[in-house]
């Protein structure tokens, strides 16, 4: 019952990120509709079956638990959740409880998280300039954003900043926010835009700042040393000589990561999906709420992970958004 996940292509599946809500507090442009229609509440997984979903995954050798959304913060009763998957870091069985945050609710939660044995945060902050800010964001403030990142820091968490490389929005802003952030003490990680929702294609394509560009401005300024560091996901870091900052550049649309893809993803409704770019999903609801005993569930996870695909569809190539998911971010989670 308790064997190891391990997919076809022999790759174990020890990283697991949740999605706790399909709401948020932004309406973040390349993220979400300004008016989105909300799931009902009765198609979210229960707190309660979030801790038995997770817990499952844990049991069979997941040891990393990223929770994200939506704004996983603005999940009513999120603590609760937070707090009961913290006895998993204490009994060893998982090595990482994290979060994915707009910060906008970290000035109220960050203490919080850290007393459950959070010890790293993945704050969203594209730019330093308030203007832009709320444009980018539509309903978020960048002052409440900065103090929320400052609690986390109080509380001891690290932080990592992650900025969305958006064509003629923050192009200007590549040296300051890697500034701000060496001043700071955070990393930071750029995502290159992905294509996902259902935003018009022309709109994507123009936002589209290729991170190979952002990685050739900072060859002009730094001497820059690839790490061979590897998470099993899209992410690739280097080290900037002169001020010893580690910067990561994610980019999903490239094929490179799926040999040693080590995650799955549970979207709010309890959907898993093997690989962010394909359509094929388990749902994990169904046999949650079929019994309270977990044979069902554990079952559902095995049979979707023995078709858990070798890698994803997306390519900007021909300049035509080709495999994009209709899928938010927001429902899948980042
Ligand atoms: N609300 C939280 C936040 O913003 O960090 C967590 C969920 S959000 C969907 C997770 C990450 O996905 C954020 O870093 C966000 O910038 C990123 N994201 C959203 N839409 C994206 C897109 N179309 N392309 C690339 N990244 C995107
Ligand atoms: Fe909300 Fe995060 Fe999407 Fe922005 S990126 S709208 S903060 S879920």
């Amino acid at each position: 019952m308790n064997a190891p996940l391990i997919d076809p292509f022999a790759r174990a599946i020890t990283y697991l990120r949740v999605s706790v809500t399909d709401r948020c507090d932004f309406r973040c442009t390349y993220c979400m509709a300004e008016h989105m229609t909300f799931l009902p509440k009765a198609d979210l997984l229960t707190l309660e079956e979030l801790d038995r979903l997770c817990s499952a995954f844990v049991r069979m050798g997941v040891r990393k638990l990223r929770i994200t959304g939506g704004e996983p913060l603005v999940r009513k009763g999120i603590m609760t959740f937070f707090r009961a998957m913290a006895r998993h870091l204490a009994s060893g069985a998982l090595d990482e409880l994290t979060l994915t945050t707009n910060g906008s609710q970290l000035a109220r939660f960050a203490a919080d998280l850290a007393a459950c044995g959070v010890r790293r945060v993945n704050v969203s902050l594209d730019t330093l300039d308030p203007a832009k800010f709320a444009a980018i964001t539509r309903w978020g403030r960048l002052p409440q954003v900065l103090e929320g990142i400052a609690a986390a820091q109080a509380a001891g968490l690290r932080v990592k900043i992650n900025a969305v490389a958006l064509k003629g929005f923050n192009e200007d802003e590549q040296f300051r926010l890697t500034e701000w952030c060496a001043e700071q003490g955070h990393d930071l990680t750029w995502i290159e835009v992905m294509p996902m929702g259902d935003m018009g294609e022309a709109d994507r394509l123009d936002q589209y700042w290729p991170l190979s560009d952002l990685r050739r401005r900072y060859a002009a300024r730094h001497t820059l040393i690839d790490l061979t560091e590897r998470t099993g996901g899209p992410a690739r870091y280097v080290r900037l000589v002169e001020t010893g900052q580690k910067i990561g550049f994610i980019t999903p649309l490239t094929h490179n990561f799926c040999e040693s893809c080590n995650r799955v993803r549970v979207t709010c409704t309890g959907e898993l999906f093997m690989c962010l770019g394909q359509e094929d999903a388990a749902d994990l609801r169904a046999p949650l709420r079929a019994s309270a005993d977990d044979a069902g569930l554990e079952a559902a996870i095995r049979a979707a992970i023995a078709r858990k695909p070798k890698g994803h569809d997306f390519d900007y190539s021909r300049r035509t958004v080709a495999g994009q998911v209709s899928r938010h971010m927001s429902h899948t989670g980042g």
